[in-house]
């Protein structure tokens, strides 16, 4: 497998001899080589593929750098990867080489209660991490819905949000600190591990949100708040989809911040009571999920305010969860809707486009007006509280015309996202699938600004080629 690098020139293919060198750095019993292992190691939740030509479980960080530094001796590509759960290709080595499968490296190395910060590895699942913070009366919000498979070291490289975003802010908002490998093998440590710190650039923001691009991370410092002490649970449902859109703005702005603000539109009803059939009304024009979380006795001024705001709009039912057992009922539908989806047709074109609050109606009017026009199923769901829509085509990719005028729908509802004044990504990041996008966003001094960066640390461009610039 040979494919162009930035500069032009032509990457080689792992020999013998190189996976020989290889074992010597890592030991034998590290590295997959058979197809059968390949494959599992090629793709993630985009349903994209592409063979690596090695798979590298490094232990050490040691070992991780003595394997770039192989790679801009001998020029092969190196990708790393957390759980493969990303929603972009960004672990999906496109040009082959070695895929770096960051997981052994899962330690929680520290918690220091006093000064409420934890160091970690990235290899950590991120819902392991936030139940023993929470064991201690702690909070790690960041909450992408993989939560219970996703590792921390892909949420730092992805800057992942979720659910909680809304109040909490996303990963970049707790990552004080980073260890990273650079590409060409060296250690640097960036960030403090005190509340404040400006030496220098904010390094550490450069890499969060860089998809495996500019650096291997190999231990992060994150910041902890407290643990809310309770939280309430409320579903409402809407006649129009413009109610729910209005509701939202309504809440925000009565000065509630809830933890929660999460959204369903008529088709993701639809789809999720054929899945499980809870009695969702098919007419239903949206749902709303919200939770609002602090001390105990706020929180019933909280879920009144709510009730009043949502019943001044075209409301048709509201629920409120008295126990954890109907907190759970009521995120049931919320949580299917990914699985549900499939049912309307074999692959997710999912994107997650954020757009201001107060354009979500608009979005989804016409994102269905453009599906329409071209027979295309479409679902429209997410986190309704910071504007941040998962916009799915569900599309029969056996069939080429269809899939074609899925890939003009895409662009175009790109195009609608800009013109709305939003942003591509929200949340899953460019990777490969939104590659060919970033100029509708990003200026050209911008993009090349990005890159100069890029080449300034990966002059040979080994580490994740082919991501978020393409070529
Ligand atoms: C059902 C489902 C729901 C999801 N919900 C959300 C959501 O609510 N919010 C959200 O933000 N995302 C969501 N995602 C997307 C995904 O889970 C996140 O992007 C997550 O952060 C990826 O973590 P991972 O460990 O699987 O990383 P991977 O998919 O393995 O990798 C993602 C990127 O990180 C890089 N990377 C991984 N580890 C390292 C490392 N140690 N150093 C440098 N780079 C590294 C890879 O090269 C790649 O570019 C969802 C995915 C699924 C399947």
């Amino acid at each position: 497998m040979t494919e162009e690098r930035l500069d032009g020139k032509r990457y080689g293919t792992p020999s013998r001899t190189l996976i020989r060198q290889i074992e010597n750095i890592v030991g034998k019993e590290s590295i997959l080589s058979a197809k059968e292992d390949l494959i599992c190691y090629g793709y993630d939740a985009t349903n994209l593929e592409s063979l690596p030509d090695l798979v590298v479980f490094p232990k050490a960080v040691s070992e991780i750098s003595e394997i770039l530094r192989l790679a801009n001796e001998r020029r092969f590509p190196v990708v790393p990867r957390g759980m493969g759960t990303g929603f972009s290709g960004g672990s999906i080595p496109v040009r082959g080489g070695v895929v770096l499968v960051m997981t052994r490296f899962n330690r929680i190395l520290e918690i220091d209660r006093e000064n409420l910060v934890a160091t970690v590895e990235p290899g950590v699942v991120t819902g392991d991490f936030q139940k023993e913070v929470e064991k201690l009366g702690l909070f790690y919000p960041p909450d992408p819905a993989s939560t219970l498979y996703c590792t921390l070291g892909g949420n730092v490289a992805e800057c992942a949000g979720g659910p909680r975003a809304v109040k909490y802010g996303v990963t970049k908002d707790y990552v004080l600190g980073l260890e990273v490998v650079l590409p060409t093998g060296e250690v640097i440590q960036t960030g403090v591990k005190t509340a404040k710190g400006v030496v220098g650039y904010d390094l550490t923001k450069l890499f969060v949100g860089s998809e495996g691009t500019l650096g291997v991370i190999t231990k992060i410092i994150l910041r902890l708040i407290p643990l809310p002490e309770a939280r309430r649970t409320m579903m409402a449902l809407f006649r129009q989809v413009e109610d729910a859109a209005t509701a939202v703005s309504k809440i925000i702005s009565s000065k509630i911040v809830p933890s929660t603000l999460e959204f369903m539109d008529n088709a993701s009803i639809q789809c999720v009571e054929d899945y499980l059939h809870i009695g969702l009304p098919r007419d239903a024009g949206a749902l709303l999920l919200i939770e609002v979380d602090g001390d105990r006795e706020v929180l019933p001024k909280y879920v009144e305010r709510i009730d009043r705001i949502t019943s001044e709009l075209n409301r048709y039912r509201f629920e409120i969860a008295e126990d954890e057992k109907q907190t759970d009922a009521l995120w049931r539908a919320r949580k299917a809707i990914s699985p549900a989806s499939y049912r309307l047709n074999p692959t997710k074109m999912a994107e997650d486009i954020t757009v201001p609050r107060n354009q979500i109606a608009n979005f989804i009017q016409e994102a269905k007006r453009i599906a329409d026009e071209r027979k295309l199923k479409i679902i429209n769901f997410g986190h309704a509280g910071d504007g941040n829509i998962h916009m799915s085509l569900m599309i029969n990719d056996r069939d080429e015309g269809e899939k074609r005028r899925a890939e003009q729908a895409i662009e175009e509802i790109f195009r609608l996202t800009l013109r709305l004044g939003g942003t591509l990504s929200g949340e899953h990041g460019v990777g490969l699938t939104k590659a060919p996008y970033i100029d509708l966003e990003l200026s050209q001094m911008t993009i090349e600004v990005m890159k100069k960066i890029k080449m300034a640390l990966d002059p040979n461009n080994i580490l994740n080629p082919g991501k978020i610039f393409g070529k």
